[in-house]
């Protein structure tokens, strides 16, 4: 398949929007950037388009997918019932990073659920991602653009190299601007329950709101998953990944004399600038600064993707305070890592 690819700033040219209408339209597949990660999109009420979505990237079919849409407006035609309380989350939310789980009404076909009755419906806070939906005219479903098994792309390079000849259009968006999938909370339950984490905490979310949500996310590493898509192990990169925790001092210790026993193979090691510092590896990957998780979390997946690219066979990282945004940075290294924790 011959995949076309357009730039963000050319969806104002009309050949190009005419494109991108009729792909969406045929059932066709089209990659698009959001702040988030990248997607890989589809006619969320097209079942046979659904299920290529699923193809592509090699997923099972029981996990379900996000359905974007551009405006508020359109959620009814969508959705069967908006608890009143979801009216202060899209006002403080929408558009942004928080996946809203509802009811489904009968237009959105079990392929996209994973045959659940419920939906998770998000509006992205890049505009270039609801101007392709505007272009669609339609709902337009769309998992993560990785294969499976592979970290999320965040930027054009790894969509490329994953999707191209494999979709009918690729959109470069350049970088994903947070890096970490949406905030999942659903709010078809009497108390609301945030089933993934993101870049909208917990804490955000009940400020919001005026009252105190369930956390169901791996937010300790021991948890069983509780929710469709926290089942598997994604994001994992074929290198043994191991996160330390304990204190700053203990961890560099420890990393330090992994590597001296290890001598013999690739190791690298992911970590914040303080604590790479204090390293001496062949291979760092420098996440950015301690004090700047927005950062930290861009890059995590891009470095995950470097440590099969350079075919590292070992890889350590220091763990983050699982509070905040550290949350969803831990949720995303615990998968990559196997939930392999060393605490020291
Ligand atoms: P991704 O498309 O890779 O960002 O993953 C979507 C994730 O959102 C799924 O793996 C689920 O964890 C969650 N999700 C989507 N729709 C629902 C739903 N109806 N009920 C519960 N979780 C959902
Ligand atoms: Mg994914």
């Amino acid at each position: 398949m011959k995949t076309m690819i357009y730039k963000g700033y050319e969806l104002s040219d009309k050949t190009i929007q005419k494109h991108i209408h009729e792909v969406f339209h045929k059932g066709g597949l089209v990659v698009f950037p959001t702040e988030t990660v990248y997607g890989i999109g589809a006619d969320a009420t097209n079942p046979e388009a659904v299920k290529s979505i699923y193809k592509a990237k090699g997923r099972p079919s029981d996990n379900p997918l996000i359905v974007h849409l551009s405006k508020v407006e359109d959620l009814e035609l969508y959705v069967s019932d908006i608890p009143s309380h979801a009216k202060s989350l899209m006002d403080s939310f929408w558009p942004g990073p928080l996946t809203l789980v509802f009811n489904k009404k009968e237009i959105i076909p079990k392929e996209v659920t994973g045959g659940l009755n419920t939906v998770g419906i998000r509006i992205p806070g890049l505009k270039i991602a609801r101007d392709i939906i505007d272009i669609a005219g339609l709902p337009i479903c769309a998992p993560s653009a990785n294969l499976s098994g592979k970290p999320s792309s965040t930027i054009f390079d790894h969509v490329a190299s994953d999707f191209e000849e494999r979709v009918d259009i690729i959109i470069d968006g350049g970088k994903a601007e947070i890096g970490l999938e949406s905030t999942v909370l659903d709010i078809t339950t009497p108390v609301p329950v945030m089933l993934r984490p993101g870049f909208v905490t917990k804490k955000m979310i009940e400020d919001a709101l005026g009252f105190k949500i369930i956390d169901a996310t791996e937010s300790k590493i021991e948890n069983t998953p509780k929710s469709p898509g926290m089942k598997y192990t994604h994001y994992a990169p074929k290198g043994k990944m191991t996160l330390v925790e304990g204190n700053e001092k203990d961890v560099v210790d420890f990393i330090n004399n992994e590597i001296k026993k290890h001598k013999k193979t690739k190791v690298a090691v992911i970590g914040a600038e303080e604590y790479l510092n204090q390293i001496d590896a062949e291979y760092k990957a420098n996440l950015g600064h301690l004090s700047d998780l927005n950062e930290i979390g861009s890059n995590i997946f891009i470095a995950l993707r470097q440590m099969d690219q350079l075919g590292i066979e070992h890889i350590y990282m220091h763990t983050l305070s699982n509070t905040d945004l550290g949350q969803a940075i831990m949720n995303r290294l615990s998968k990559a890592a196997g939930y392999n924790l060393i605490k020291l």
